[in-house]
């Protein structure tokens, strides 16, 4: 499961930061969980489940975003 992270407070702050799943850009705090190894970020944890979602009935290994 993912977790809430305060953008403000984080190292990438001066970067640009989209959901990995709706392409969102996300002002301050996002939803981070780790799918496969990877640390991805999220604007919802509702989007955090969309994407698992999708990649199961997927079953698709690349990354196209
Ligand atoms: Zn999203």
């Amino acid at each position: 499961m993912g977790h809430w992270i305060d953008k403000n407070a984080a190292w990438y702050d001066q970067t640009m930061t989209y959901c990995a799943c709706c392409g969102l850009v996300i002002p301050s705090g996002y939803w981070e969980a780790e799918v496969r190894g990877e640390a991805l970020i999220f604007c919802k944890s509702d989007c955090e489940r969309l994407y698992r979602e999708h990649r199961l009935v997927e079953g698709d290994e690349n990354e196209t975003v």
